[in-house]
């Protein structure tokens, strides 16, 4: 069970409370006055807030949150922001963010940590998008983007191996 925490007050709560414990927030609200104040606190200047806003924003699956999360990428944020983004991004797997992704992976003035979140973020989109990440990361200047496409190529082919018990049976989807 993912952790669910107050837009309010950033306590932990659980996704059955319908008040915050701590700050006697409303969590029960609709889903789209929910999602809204998530993207608010995108915004939070203290970093691990925000982060968790991304979070909280993948959990609830709601595509209003992809616009705003790309803005955030956009803004350059603290690095930890970014990855929150983009993997945010990723579960939410609108390919919509895939330009922004790929200019975040690109953009040599970025924080590494971001750069390599966006690879592995695209990744998460569709075979071709994938494919293209990592030939781009595999030749890169950064050892970091280098290695981590190489990671992501040895762990498909272990995957691979392992799912593919006899020759000749049709490739599992997934
Ligand atoms: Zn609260």
């Amino acid at each position: 069970m993912p952790t669910h925490y107050c837009p309010q007050c950033w306590q932990e709560v659980s996704p059955e409370q319908a008040v915050c414990g701590a700050c006697g927030a409303t969590l029960h609200e609709t889903n789209r006055d929910l999602v809204q104040r998530y993207i608010d606190a995108l915004r939070h200047r203290e970093p691990t807030l925000a982060s968790l806003a991304c979070t909280m924003l993948a959990e609830l699956q709601d595509l209003r949150a992809v616009p705003p999360l790309l803005a955030l990428i956009q803004s350059r944020p603290a690095y930890e922001v970014t990855c929150a983004a983009a993997e945010s991004l990723a579960q939410l797997g609108d390919p919509a963010a895939i330009p922004v992704l790929w200019a975040l992976m690109q953009d040599s003035n970025a924080m590494i940590p971001g750069r390599v979140a966006a690879l592995r973020a695209l990744t998460h989109f569709d075979a071709g998008t994938a494919r293209a990440a990592l030939a781009w990361a595999a030749t890169c200047e950064r050892p970091a983007l280098r290695d981590e496409a190489e990671d992501y190529f040895t762990q498909t082919q272990v995957q691979a191996a392992s799912r593919s018990p006899s020759p000749g049976q049709n490739r599992q989807k997934g």
